[in-house]
């Protein structure tokens, strides 16, 4: 099959001109933070647990780069299941949904063990320019026949399906991240106090900390939805439209964020005693790795483009002049009955 077909068969139909006004999804169709089961609750609060109990008392050891510290902690997160979250059991694994490794993730926001936690289960984002990624070169590589994954020359096909979960990893941390800033950003804007008042009582601030929560609620629900679409159908082809929308959305979300908390911290944001830089940066590479911005809103663009058709005419659907013309046509003996009873 052709890396680039996807599954057009249960496709809902087109909704003409205006029609999504007047329809209304189903419940089923949407996810919300309140749909979360009790399971997944249970998981969340076991990892919220675990931050107030190992992790915050442990965050400034981390931060000095005590690595026991860290090991210690990933042995513990490896004991309460959370490390193979998302393995099948046949590999010693969890097996559990997406929605759950959201909540986990979420939950794992504290500091930069956040990314320890995401390298750990995806592909982790390190924000040095010396970390560790390299150039690797394949030489007349040999692989034995019985220890290829699938088939041969559908190597492209595999490595798109496995991005597709990469990416929403990198998603869930995202909403971990922004949060991080969110918090910096109104914990400052309460404390900071210039001009006889706090930083909190100007409009203007007021309004970065509201744009901020809705982009972030907004982001979230998005990410949501799409972490609860991959349970649901388990084909990363019926989700691809919706997994670019959030790989698109990502570094422009989280760079708006990052970049208000920064300001509002004035001089102290754009030092390197705050974690801002590495935010901003983070923003920058989400923009690029799994795909840059542009390729990933060809494909949304592709994918939406499919539900739609050409106008039948010269003239686009919604032409006025077009439909007066046809409703006077369709209503002609009613006009007429009119203007003969004046
Ligand atoms: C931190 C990090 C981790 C990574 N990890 C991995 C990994 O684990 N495995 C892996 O295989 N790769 C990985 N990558 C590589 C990543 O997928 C590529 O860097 C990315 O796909 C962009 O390719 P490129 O660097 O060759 O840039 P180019 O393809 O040269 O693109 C450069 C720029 O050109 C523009 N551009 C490119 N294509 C288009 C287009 N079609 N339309 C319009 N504009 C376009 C965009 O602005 C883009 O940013 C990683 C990258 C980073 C930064």
């Amino acid at each position: 099959m052709d890396a680039n077909a996807v599954d057009t068969t249960e496709r809902a139909a087109p909704v003409a001109g205006g029609g999504f006004l007047i329809t209304n999804p189903a419940p089923g169709d949407v996810f919300t933070p309140e749909d979360l089961n009790e399971d997944q609750r249970l998981v969340g609060q076991t990892v919220r647990d675990f931050v107030q109990q190992d992790l915050l008392p442990s965050l400034d050891r981390i931060e000095e780069k005590e690595w026991a510290v860290t090991r210690t902690l990933l042995r513990r997160l490896g004991e309460l299941g959370v490390l193979g979250i998302e393995v099948p059991g046949a590999y010693g694994g969890a097996e559990l949904d997406k929605v759950t490794s959201l909540v986990v993730s979420e939950e794992l926001s504290a500091g930069s063990f956040s990314v320890t936690y995401g390298a750990h289960v995806g592909i982790g984002m390190e924000h040095r320019a010396d970390a560790s990624h390299a150039y690797i070169r394949y030489d007349d590589v040999r692989v034995p026949a019985d220890h290829l994954l699938g088939k041969e020359g559908s190597a492209f096909v595999i490595a798109q399906t496995r991005l597709g979960g990469g990416r929403i990893h990198h998603a869930m941390r995202t909403v971990a991240q922004l949060r991080k800033a969110f918090d910096m950003m109104c914990e400052r804007a309460l404390s900071r106090e210039t001009q006889g008042e706090k930083l909190a009582e100007k409009q203007m601030v007021q309004e970065r900390i509201a744009d901020s929560w809705i982009e972030i609620e907004q982001f979230r629900l998005l990410v949501l939805r799409t972490a609860w679409l991959i349970d649901k159908y388990k084909d990363y082809k019926r989700t691809r439209k919706d997994i670019a929308a959030i790989k698109v959305a990502m570094p422009k979300v989280l760079h708006d964020v990052a970049q208000r908390a920064m300001h509002l911290h004035g001089a102290l944001g754009v030092s390197d005693e705050m974690p801002f830089m590495g935010l901003l940066l983070a923003a920058e590479v989400m923009g690029i790795a799994d795909g840059p911005t542009e390729v990933h809103k060809i494909t949304i663009a592709r994918q939406v483009l499919r539900d739609y058709k050409p106008a039948d005419g010269l003239w686009p659907t919604e032409h006025l002049p077009t439909k007066r013309a046809a409703a006077r046509e369709r209503l002609a003996h009613l006009l007429e009955g009119e203007v003969g009873n004046l």
